[in-house]
C-alpha cells in the first residue's frame, strides 16, 4: 500500500488522499514553480492511524525512504550537526480548516545543529537560536501539550528584560537564554528532556498532526462547516527555508484577488525578517504586500508572475503563502481562496469577461447562500454617527450588538438572546465558540489574512481586523479609542465592508443588491461591479431554470415586493390572518354560534371582507397564478387562550358584572380543547365539519377573480385543500366548491382550478387516488417533516435537536433542510404516482424548504414544477434552480 507521495508523484486532483495542501505543492511543483521538495503522507494512513492508535504496517519504511532521497536530493541529514537539514511538518486535510489543526517548523535542530546551522547561515548565531526557540515553543505546545501561554509569557519577559516589544530586538545571546527557558518549561510539563534526536521528533511530529484531526476546535470546526468527520488529515513533510535569516528574507501571504470586492489587483501582507506563522498569527503589523517592490524588486516581480500562472491554471482566485530566503522566493502553498459572498459574484462575473470560463461554470462559482447574505441590510450612514476607529473591512455585513472580551462571555450572552460583537487583540482557534456565537467580530491587530478574517468569512459574519486605533484591555473588560472608553456590555457597531467602527447601535438600511432586486438601481446605468455580476449571473439562472419561484404572501404588500424580487405567482396564500384584528369579534361569533342563522350571519359579514382582500392580492399578481389555502388552523387559535379568559371571567363575576357572553367563549373554548391541535380539527377538518366556512372563503375567491377580470385584469386563483389525508375528503370538498365556482363564474371566463396540499404521510402515500380529485398538488412540507419524523415542530427544535446534531443523526435540521431519504421519499412518491394517475398535474412545494438552496435542487430533481417561498429567498429559489439545471 502507498502511503507516501514524493511531491512531485501528486496532482491537484488527488485532495482525498493527499489534503488540499499536498495537492496543490504537488501541482505547483509540477508547474515548475520553486517549491521547497518534501512529500505527503496520505489520510489514508491518517485514518489508519486514528483507527488503530498505531501507525500502519510499511508507512515506517516508506517514510524512511522518502526522507532518504529528500536527504539526497538536498545533499544534506535531517539533523545533521555540521549542515542540518530542517523539515516542516504540516497538516493538510481535503477542506482548508484554517489554524485548526497543527503544524511543525524546524524539525531537525538540537543543541548540536543549531550551531551547524548558524555556521551555514555564516555565523547568524541570531538567526539559528531563533529557529530553535520556535522548534522548542511548536513542538511542546502541539505535540506535548505544553500550555502555550508559557512559552509566550517567558517571550514577553526575554523582551521586557531588554526593554522592547519588538522580538527583532532580541539578539542571538537573548535568544539562547530564551532556549533554556523554554527547555525548562518543556520538562515541567512533559517530564522529559526537549528531545534531541532528529528523527524521533519527525515521527512524533507527525502522529501529532494525524491526532490534530480529532482536537476539539478542529471537531468544532466541522461541524459548523459542514466537513464530514471521517477524512483524516494528510501530513506534508517540506524542506524548510527560511524567511529570518535577516531584513533580505521574509515571509508573506496574498490573494490573486481582493477576497474581500473580488477587485483585480495585488492583495497580501508581508512581513520582513520572519517565519511563517507570525503574519497569520499577527505578532507584528504587516506591511502592504506592495511595499515588497521596495524591498526585493526582482522577487515581487517574479511572485506578480506566479500569481498570474496560478489564476490562469487554476481559472479562479487564489490565495498564497511564500517565503523569501536571502532574495529567493519559495512557493509554500496555494489553493482556491475563500472569498466574501459580494466577491464571489464579482470574481465569477471578471473571470466570464476574461474568458476563463463560461456563464454556466460562473453559475457554479456562487450559491445562495452567498446571495442571502448580500441582502443582508446595511448601516444607514446619514446620521450623526462618526466612526471612532477604521480597521479592516475583513468580511462584510453589518452588526451591531454588545461588547464582551472572551468567548466564554460571548457564548453566555448570545444564549440570553443578547446579539453580541466579540473583541480581541487577535483570535487563535480557542475564540471559535464564541466567534460562532458572536453577531460581528472585531479585531485591533491582523490583516485580511488574520485568523479572525478568514474564519469570519468562512462563517459568512462581520468582522472588521487590525482596527490598530483600539487599545484592547481584555483583563479589565474595556477598550480605549479615540479618548474614550468602551466597557464590557456597550454596544458598538461595525462594518465589514469598509471596516469602520462606530458607537452605539447605528440604524440599517436595505443593501444595493436588495435595491437592484426593488428595481431601484439600475445594473445598465450604474458603476457596480456587484450589482452588475448579480445581474448577470442571475438573467443566466433564469434563462437555465426549469423551476418555475412563486411566492409565500398573504398581503398585497407582500406580493408586490415578491413580484419584484422576480415571483411567478403566489404558491401560499394563507387565509388565517384574514380572520384576525378588528375580524376576531367576527369568528367569535362564528364558533359561538347554536342556531343555524347565527352562523350564517357572521359568514356574511365576512365574505366581503375576505373577497376584498383576494381582489387586492390578485391585482398584485395580474396575469399570475395565486394559490389560495382554505383556513388551516384550529378554530381555537382565534379565541383568547383559556387560562386569560378564566381569569377575566372571575374577575369580571367579583366586580358583579355582566358575563354571560364570557362565560359562553369560555364554555367553547373548554370544548375546543385539544391535547393534539396539531393533529387535531384544522384543515380539512374544519372545513367538513362547520358549515357553510369554505363554501365562505370559496365563493370569496371566485367572486374576487370575477371582479377582477371585469376590472379588465387576469386572476388565476388555485384553492387548495390543506391537511387532506383521503380523497373522499377531497372529494366532498370539491363539490361543494364545484357548485359555488359554477355559479359565481358564469360566463366571465374566469378559470379556478381546486387541488390539495400533500403534507399527511397518508395522502402522499394514496397519491394516485387523490390525485384523481385534485388538479395540482402542493407539497406542504413542514408538515410533512413533522408527521413524517413525528416531531412536533415548535416543541423538538430547541429540546433535543442540539444533541441530534451532536450525535450526527442529521447533519442539518429537517426543518430547514428536507430530508432526502425520507420526506423527501414521500414527495417522490406522490410526484409519481400523481402524475401517473393524472398527467400534467401541476406539482408545486410551498413549506419553507421552498427557499432551501439543497431543498431546491430536491425539487428540481424529482420533477416539481415551482418551489413557492418568502419573498427575500425569492432571488436564492431562482439562483439555486438555475444551479440545479448546469
Ligand atoms: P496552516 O495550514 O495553519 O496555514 P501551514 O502548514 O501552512 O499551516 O504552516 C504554518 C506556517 O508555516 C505558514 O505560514 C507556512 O508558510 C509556514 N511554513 C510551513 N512550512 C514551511 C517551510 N518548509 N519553510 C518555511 N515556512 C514554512
Ligand atoms: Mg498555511
Ligand atoms: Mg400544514
Amino acid at each position: 500500500h502507498k502511503y507516501v507521495y514524493d511531491f512531485s508523484e501528486g496532482n491537484k486532483d488527488l485532495k482525498d488522499l493527499l489534503g488540499g495542501k499536498g495537492a496543490n505543492l504537488a501541482e505547483m511543483t509540477n508547474l515548475g514553480l520553486p517549491v521547497p521538495p518534501g512529500f505527503t503522507i496520505t489520510t489514508e494512513a491518517c485514518k489508519a492511524y486514528l483507527a488503530t492508535g498505531r501507525q500502519p504496517d510499511g508507512l515506517a519504511g516508506q517514510i524512511e525512504a522518502h526522507l532518504e532521497s529528500l536527504e539526497r536530493a538536498m545533499g544534506k541529514r535531517l539533523g545533521d550537526p555540521q549542515d542540518p537539514l530542517l523539515v516542516s511538518v504540516r497538516s493538510g486535510a481535503k477542506f482548508s480548516m484554517p489554524g485548526m489543526m497543527e503544524t511543525v517548523l524546524n524539525v531537525g535542530l538540537n543543541d548540536q545543529s543549531v550551531v551547524g546551522l548558524s555556521a551555514q547561515a555564516g555565523g547568524n548565531d541570531r538567526f539559528a537560536w531563533d529557529s530553535y526557540r520556535r522548534l522548542i515553543q511548536m513542538f511542546g505546545k502541539t505535540v506535548c501539550e505544553v500550555p502555550g501561554e508559557e512559552f509566550e509569557h517567558a517571550l514577553d519577559e526575554a523582551k521586557s528584560a531588554k526593554g522592547t516589544h519588538n522580538d527583532l530586538d532580541l539578539d542571538a545571546d537573548d535568544l539562547r537564554g530564551l532556549v533554556d527557558a523554554y527547555k525548562k518549561i518543556f520538562l515541567k510539563h512533559t517530564g522529559r528532556e526537549f528531545p534531541q534526536q532528529p528523527r524521533e521528533q519527525l515521527d512524533l511530529a507527525i502522529r501529532a498532526v494525524f491526532e490534530s484531526w480529532n482536537a476539539e476546535r478542529a471537531i468544532l470546526y466541522r461541524r459548523q462547516e459542514r466537513i464530514p468527520t471521517d477524512l483524516g488529515t494528510a501530513v506534508n513533510v517540506v524542506t524548510m527555508v527560511f524567511g529570518n535569516l535577516g531584513p533580505d528574507s521574509g515571509t508573506g501571504v496574498a490573494f490573486t484577488r481582493d477576497p474581500a470586492s473580488g477587485a483585480q489587483g495585488i492583495y497580501g501582507d508581508y512581513l520582513a525578517n520572519a517565519q511563517g506563522e507570525d503574519v497569520v498569527a499577527g505578532i507584528r503589523n504587516t506591511v502592504p504586500l506592495q511595499e515588497l517592490e521596495q524591498l526585493d524588486k526582482t522577487s515581487y516581480d517574479q511572485l506578480l508572475g506566479i500569481m498570474a500562472r496560478l489564476e490562469e491554471h487554476y481559472k479562479d482566485l487564489c490565495d498564497i503563502e511564500f517565503t523569501i530566503e536571502r532574495g529567493k522566493l519559495w512557493m509554500l502553498q496555494t489553493r482556491v481562496g475563500k472569498r466574501t459572498a459580494a466577491a464571489a459574484f464579482v470574481i465569477a462575473g471578471q473571470l466570464v469577461d476574461e474568458g476563463l470560463i463560461d456563464l454556466d461554470e460562473a453559475l457554479h462559482r456562487v450559491n445562495g447562500a452567498q446571495l442571502a447574505q448580500l441582502m443582508f441590510p446595511r448601516f444607514q450612514l446619514d446620521h450623526e454617527f462618526q466612526p471612532v476607529a477604521k480597521g479592516i473591512g475583513a468580511s462584510p455585513g453589518a452588526a451591531s450588538g454588545t461588547v464582551v472580551f472572551t468567548s466564554a462571555r460571548a457564548v453566555e450572552m448570545a444564549a440570553e438572546g443578547k446579539s453580541v460583537i466579540l473583541v480581541r487583540r487577535e483570535t487563535n482557534p480557542d475564540d471559535l465558540n464564541g466567534m460562532i456565537a458572536a453577531q460581528g467580530i472585531l479585531t485591533s491587530r491582523g490583516g485580511k489574512t488574520s485568523h479572525a478574517a478568514v474564519v469570519a468569512r468562512g462563517m459568512g459574519k462581520t468582522c472588521v481586523s487590525g482596527a490598530d486605533e483600539i487599545e484592547v484591555n481584555v483583563p479589565a473588560k474595556r477598550f480605549t479609542v479615540a479618548g474614550q472608553t468602551v466597557n464590557e456590555g456597550d454596544v458598538v457597531s461595525i462594518d465589514g465592508t469598509t471596516g469602520k467602527v462606530y458607537l452605539g447601535e447605528v440604524p440599517v438600511m436595505p443593501s444595493e443588491v436588495v435595491q437592484y432586486f426593488e428595481g431601484s438601481l439600475d445594473p445598465e446605468h450604474i458603476d457596480n461591479a456587484l450589482v452588475r455580476a448579480v445581474h448577470r449571473i442571475m438573467t443566466h439562472a433564469d434563462g437555465k431554470r426549469r423551476l418555475a419561484v412563486r411566492t409565500n404572501a398573504d398581503t398585497g404588500a407582500d406580493a408586490a415586493r415578491a413580484r419584484r424580487f422576480g415571483a411567478e405567482g403566489i404558491g401560499l396564500c394563507r387565509t388565517e390572518h384574514m380572520f384576525l384584528g378588528d375580524r376576531r369579534e367576527l369568528v367569535e361569533r362564528l364558533i359561538l354560534a347554536r342556531a343555524e342563522g347565527e352562523r350564517e350571519t357572521a359568514l356574511e359579514a365576512l365574505l366581503p371582507l375576505q373577497r376584498a382582500d383576494f381582489e387586492e392580492i390578485f391585482r398584485e399578481m395580474d396575469g399570475l397564478p395565486v394559490t389560495v389555502r382554505l383556513i388551516d388552523p384550529p378554530l381555537h387559535e382565534f379565541l383568547p387562550p383559556l387560562e386569560q379568559l378564566a381569569v377575566n371571567v372571575a374577575v369580571a363575576q367579583e366586580r358583579g358584572e355582566d358575563v354571560a357572553k364570557e362565560e359562553a367563549l369560555l364554555a367553547a373554548v373548554r370544548r375546543m380543547h385539544e391535547e393534539n391541535p396539531m393533529l387535531g380539527l384544522r384543515g380539512v377538518r374544519l372545513g367538513l365539519v362547520i358549515p357553510g366556512l369554505f363554501a365562505m372563503q370559496v365563493r370569496a375567491i371566485a367572486e374576487a377573480a370575477v371582479a377582477c377580470a371585469r376590472a379588465g385584469g387576469v386572476a388565476k386563483p388555485e384553492i387548495m385543500v390543506p391537511l387532506v389525508g383521503a380523497v373522499q375528503e377531497l372529494e366532498t370538498v370539491r363539490a361543494e366548491a364545484e357548485k359555488i365556482i359554477a355559479e359565481v363564474v358564469g360566463d366571465s371566463g374566469v378559470e379556478v382550478l381546486i387541488g390539495t396540499m400533500i403534507e399527511v404521510p397518508r395522502a402522499a402515500l394514496t397519491a394516485g387516488q387523490i390525485a384523481e380529485a385534485a388538479e395540482f398538488f402542493s407539497f406542504g412540507t413542514n408538515d410533512l417533516t413533522q408527521m413524517g419524523w413525528g416531531f412536533s415542530r415548535d416543541d423538538v427544535e430547541g429540546a433535543f435537536f442540539w444533541r441530534y446534531l451532536e450525535l450526527g443523526i442529521f447533519g442539518i435540521s429537517p426543518f430547514e433542510s428536507i430530508d432526502r431519504d425520507g420526506v423527501g421519499r414521500l414527495v417522490r412518491i406522490a410526484a409519481e404516482e400523481g402524475r401517473a394517475a393524472r398527467p400534467g398535474l401541476k406539482l408545486g412545494v410551498c413549506g419553507e424548504h421552498g427557499g432551501d438552496p439543497d431543498s431546491v435542487h430536491f425539487f428540481h430533481e424529482v420533477g416539481l414544477d415551482y418551489v413557492s417561498c418568502s419573498p427575500f429567498r425569492v432571488p436564492v429559489a431562482r439562483l439555486e434552480a438555475g444551479r440545479a439545471v448546469v
